[in-house]
């Protein structure tokens, strides 16, 4: 069999799982592209809570050891056999699928990637994919909010949290959000969320009750689970939803049916993946993404940034609540 040439490269591995010291920065091989695959030398990273799940195993991970990381941009250096419309030079981005965008070089599905425009630069583009889309699908297919909603956003300083707040205010909905201290309150405000609330010194279920005059919300986006999950069912006026996208405190416990029929309540619990299975639902996503960055609409928020060996301390600051916005990881040279 004739050799394949092998770029060293090197990338965050996840040996064993564990708190952030399991992540560890090594020399791998990549390989070249095979049918229908690109590979890319990546620029920036974008830092996604869930890829402290996967380190943790609250997500069940691939076999070990493995490369963590859902999202990416980066410059074309090879393009798989016989693959038309991309050529080397390239500028791409990817979220959501495969795993394995905490390195320098990686191989990919050229049809999970999308190209960023011109006025978007790399490190915005890795803030703005996976985070982007779950604010698009969560505010425009999951539940679509209209003129005039009323809705709850938990974490609302955070990646997904900033996108939400500004997107929604955009569609002309009131926002309340919940943050944990000040300086989130006033970035969240900062970013349409009308009625931020700190959930460290207010009582937020009688808060809501407050700013809607008793009616409750529309739609609660919930991405903290654990901690949040009956406070948000709490908040529902009747016939409202509950949209269960993450768990950044743990998983939710169990809710019995019986706890949604006294207010006709609906719950869901989506994964942004569904959502943008077929390649003209991933281009639809990132282009209504792009476009509100493009028109003003989004502001992207990279509020942090670390070189990629130092992955390890962005998932600590993560998980310990001291981000705001996004992260981005940029590799080492
Ligand atoms: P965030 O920037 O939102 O970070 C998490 C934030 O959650 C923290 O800053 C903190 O804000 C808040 N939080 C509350 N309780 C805890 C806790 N116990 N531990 C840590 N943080 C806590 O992260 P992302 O924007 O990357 O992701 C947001 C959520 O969206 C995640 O749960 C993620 O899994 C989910 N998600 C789901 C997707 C889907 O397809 N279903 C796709 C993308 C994201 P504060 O200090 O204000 O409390």
């Amino acid at each position: 069999a004739a050799s394949v040439a092998m770029v060293k490269s090197k990338a965050i591995r996840v040996h064993e799982l564990g708190g952030p010291e399991v992540l560890r920065w090594e020399e791998v091989e990549v390989g070249e592209p095979g049918e229908g695959e690109i590979r890319i030398r990546t620029t920036a990273v974008g830092v996604n809570f869930i890829d402290i799940y996967f380190r943790k195993g609250v997500y069940a991970a691939p076999t070990l050891p493995f490369t963590p990381g859902m999202e990416a941009v980066g410059v074309v250096t090879a393009v798989g056999p016989g693959l038309t419309g991309r050529k080397v030079g390239d500028v791409v981005a990817y979220a959501g699928n495969p795993m394995g965008s905490y390195a320098q070089e990686q191989i990919l599905p050229a049809a999970v990637a999308v190209p960023i425009p011109p006025s978007v630069d790399h490190k915005q583009a890795a803030s703005v994919m996976l985070k982007g889309m779950t604010a698009h699908v969560l505010l425009r297919r999951v539940f679509k909010v209209e003129n005039g909603h009323t809705v709850l956003v938990h974490a609302a300083a955070g990646g997904v949290g900033s996108l939400l707040c500004q997107w929604a205010n955009a569609l002309g909905a009131t926002v309340i959000g919940t943050v944990s201290n000040q300086d989130k309150a006033a970035q969240a405000a900062q970013d349409g969320c009308h009625h931020p609330i700190i959930y460290t010194s207010e009582d937020v279920v009688a808060r809501v009750k407050e700013i809607t005059s008793g009616k409750g919300v529309n739609v609660v986006y919930d991405s903290v689970g654990k901690d949040t999950y009956k406070a948000s069912l709490e908040c529902l006026a009747p016939c409202g939803f509950l949209v269960s996208f993450g768990q950044s405190s743990g998983k939710p416990d169990p809710i019995p049916m019986s706890d949604l029929a006294s207010k006709s309540l609906f719950l869901t619990r989506p994964s942004l993946m569904h959502y943008t299975a077929t390649r003209d639902e991933l281009l639809e996503s990132a282009g209504e993404v792009f476009a509100n960055v493009a028109n003003g609409v989004l502001r992207v928020r990279v509020n942090h940034t670390y070189p990629l060996s130092e992955a390890a301390q962005a998932h600590a600051d993560l998980e310990g609540r001291k981000t705001s916005g996004s992260i981005v990881l940029i590799p080492d040279t």
